[in-house]
């Protein structure tokens, strides 16, 4: 049993252990796959997908080697797709560069395009149990509050820990067998103990050395930044006109690129009655009079939009489609689980045939 003053916390952590798809069978590439899944992402949700995307992609030749349209259907429900396309350019640069062994040198690491501080310290940390601390906001937490940082929090705060630690002013005494279990007992106890909101000190295994705790103010760490104004959150409201038009068992759909929210997936051509965001680009506006009746109204939301869909079938002709204001190369797929159909798209298509049974 180490003697550092971490003891306490990593004995704690042993038995407040979640074990984690990801912690199960360690290697190299879950570690990255994981990392990257969870960057933005609750463990929640990436609980959901993270086997099967494994299962589907064993190794990191294999995802080197996915299509978009393979990658997008496994990256579906995991949100901001571009980091599915960071994730697999990673897999080919390490596949072409490096023979397919992940580097474990860190300035060889941060080389890799898509791979940032965070994302090469947990390789080194927790894939490896290298000397490294991933400063995630979990960390970034905890840490504030241990040694009462007073930076502001962000990425100046992060890069500073960071350079704390590698100048061994934090986390100094941790035994080289134990770079993986600080770095996951730290991020417990912030999920566990030490939240944002609240600080359970008289709970926490570290409160005989934690500086906050000491100076009785430890939800004043990570201290926020005066000179940053606070983001006020707008919300909008969206009105959409969902169009579904069959051909047999196919649907006519379009392809939303790179720029647009649900890139890669298809979608029922859609257009805006009307939204209180005046810069909204995402979908064209409903040009000319279009007298229809919804067979649906679905309700979703997607960031700050509160989105009103008004489903109407009919076998309009792309000619009529365009004369609306829709102008968008579309296709009849199939209607399949395995479409790679935006989760709206399929919301709207099941209760359209479960009214259908009625
Ligand atoms: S003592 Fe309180 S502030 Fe310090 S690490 Fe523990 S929970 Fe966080």
């Amino acid at each position: 049993m180490t003697k550092s003053i971490y003891a306490p916390l990593l004995k704690w952590s042993q038995s407040h252990y979640q074990l984690l798809p990801w912690r199960k069978n360690r290697s190299l590439y879950g570690t990255l796959v994981s990392e990257i899944m969870l960057q933005q992402t609750t463990v929640g949700t990436v609980l959901n997908h993270y086997d099967k995307f494994l299962k589907r992609f064993p190794t990191i030749q294999s995802l080197a080697k996915a299509s978009e349209e393979e990658l997008a259907v496994e990256w579906k429900g995991l949100g901001y797709y571009r980091r599915a396309k960071n994730l697999k350019n990673c897999a080919i640069e390490v596949t072409q560069k490096f023979k397919g062994e992940i580097p474990l040198e860190r300035d060889v690491l941060l080389s890799i395009k898509g791979i940032g501080d965070y994302t090469a310290d947990a390789i080194l940390a927790i894939g490896a149990n290298q000397r490294a601390i991933a400063v995630d906001a979990n960390l970034e937490r905890v840490l504030a509050r241990l040694y009462a940082v007073k930076t502001p929090k962000g990425l100046k705060l992060q890069k500073e820990l960071r350079e704390l630690f590698h100048q061994k002013k934090i986390l100094k005494d941790v035994a080289s067998k134990d770079y993986r279990a600080i770095n996951e007992a730290l991020m417990d106890l912030g999920r566990v103990y030490c939240q944002a909101r609240k600080a359970h000190c008289e709970l926490c295994p570290m409160n005989t050395h934690c500086l906050s705790f000491k100076l009785k103010k430890p939800l004043s760490f990570p201290v926020q930044d005066q000179n940053k104004e606070k983001k006020k959150t707008v919300e909008h409201e969206l009105h959409l006109l969902r169009l579904v038009i069959r051909k047999k068992d196919q649907v006519l759909v379009y392809k939303k690129n790179n720029q647009e929210w649900l890139s890669e997936q298809w979608e029922l051509p859609t257009l805006v009655i009307s939204s209180t965001d005046k810069k909204l680009q995402q979908y064209p506006m409903l040009e000319s009079n279009f007298d229809f009746q919804e067979d649906l109204i679905v309700k979703t939301g997607i960031t700050k939009y509160k989105i009103t869909n008004y489903i109407h079938e009919e076998n309009l002709s792309l000619h009529k489609l365009k004369t609306l204001g829709f102008g968008r190369v579309c296709e009849f797929q199939t209607i399949t689980e395995k479409a790679n159909f935006s989760t709206t798209t399929f919301k709207v298509l099941k209760q359209l045939e479960n009214k259908k049974k009625k």
